[in-house]
């Protein structure tokens, strides 16, 4: 079966090997007679497949043992609240603004904490660079760090995380990794909160993964809801209340998907990551080349797994998605915010799909600078 190329920021394109695993299960998980969404969450059945899933998720990103994994209803932006709630006991937050998402998280931020203090901003360039953390303003008291280690939107990623110690100072990073999770090793020395919303790289939508240090829990502001205390999740395995078990159960075929792959002779984690590697460079590469399209990224800091671009020529912006719609090329529209366009690369993206996506913008391009030629011969 082919299927077209699904581009999308999020819910975005899962492995197909996954979905139709999931589609063989559908009906009857491994001779239950049941499907795993008409399952008790407390049946041994169900605690297995949590159970492996946090294991697969462990090992596939190397998660140390003073680490939680926990599973949790609701998106990332929910743990924009949750987390102060959870960890914010100073009532001092610093926010490390670079682009979209940590801009929502600092808004949000100021509903739950006393002081919320810009660590840096990238508006000043449009978000097309991250500003160097050296230069960023700590406070020194905060009692976290967020920053966004990918920008969905703007399409710039921290290629290492800051080391806060290394800057002289021992305050917790917290880092929202929903559009890369999974795609790249993290380096938990340097994190003291990881969390991510399921849809872009690891399954449905309705499920946020957070790892958390343990050293971090039990100090949960009194409004925090008993549904979202981490210690409470962490103590019950993520089964303080119902989970979303079909997104968990999903979330964990991604995992052992992931652990199967190779590229490069390379496997698993790193077969995806240089995967990612190559297919990005493919995309900016072609668009560097062209005449038509413009990333406006500090190469230095561009995404490799949200590439935005704009065409030079904006009149045609309609033209460009319909005729790649024609092709099988979806949702490549950027974000209401930014306008233009954007190619979503995730793990599940295929070489395939990325060299069918460069020959359009070369074949679109081409067929419109024919067109600008006739036209000037005519004018
Ligand atoms: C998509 C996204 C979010 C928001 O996720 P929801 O599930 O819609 O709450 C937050 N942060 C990042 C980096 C994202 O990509």
């Amino acid at each position: 079966m082919h299927r077209p190329f699904n581009f999308s920021a999020g819910p975005a394109t899962l492995p197909q090997d996954v979905l139709m695993q999931a589609r063989e299960e559908l009906l009857n998980w491994q001779g239950t007679g049941v499907s795993v969404m008409e399952m008790s969450h407390r049946s041994p059945e169900f605690l297995h497949i949590c159970a492996q899933a946090e294991h697969s998720l462990r090992t596939l990103l190397s998660v140390p043992d003073d680490f939680h994994i926990l599973f949790v209803q609701a998106g990332a932006t929910a743990q924009n609240a949750m987390i102060p709630l959870n960890i914010g006991r100073a009532g001092v937050i610093d926010v490390a603004v670079t682009g979209h998402w940590s801009q929502q998280s600092y808004h949000e931020a100021q509903r739950y904490a006393r002081q919320v203090n810009l660590a840096c901003s990238g508006a000043g360039t449009g978000f097309t660079d991250i500003p160097a953390p050296a230069q960023w303003q700590l406070s020194g008291q905060a009692s976290y760090l967020h920053l966004c280690s990918n920008e969905t939107v703007h399409g710039v990623e921290f290629q290492q995380l800051p080391d806060l110690r290394a800057l002289g100072c021992d305050t917790p990073l917290v880092i929202d990794c929903s559009s890369h999770i999974a795609a790249r090793p993290l380096d938990w020395s340097r994190i003291g909160l990881a969390y991510a919303g399921a849809q872009k790289n690891l399954g449905p939508a309705g499920l946020s993964v957070v790892i958390v240090r343990d050293a971090l829990l039990g100090h949960a502001l009194p409004a925090c809801p008993s549904a979202f205390n981490y210690r409470l999740l962490a103590d019950s395995h993520s089964l303080y209340s119902t989970p979303p078990t079909w997104s968990i159960y999903m979330a964990g075929l991604v995992f052992d998907w992931i652990a199967r792959q190779q590229d490069s002779g390379l496997h698993g984690l790193a077969a995806v990551e240089a995967r990612n590697i190559r297919q990005a460079s493919w995309l900016y590469q072609a668009i560097d080349a062209s005449g038509l399209y413009e990333n406006r990224v500090n190469p230095a800091v561009r995404s490799r797994m949200n590439v935005p671009f704009f065409l030079t020529d904006e009149s045609l912006n309609d033209a460009f998605v319909s005729g790649a719609r024609a092709r099988g090329l979806l949702q490549l529209n950027g974000h209401k915010i930014t306008g233009g366009m954007r190619a979503s690369l995730y793990n599940a993206m295929t070489d395939a799909g990325v060299q069918a996506l460069i020959q359009y913008l070369q074949d679109f391009e081409q067929q419109h600078s024919r067109q600008a030629s006739v036209q000037q011969v005519l004018a």
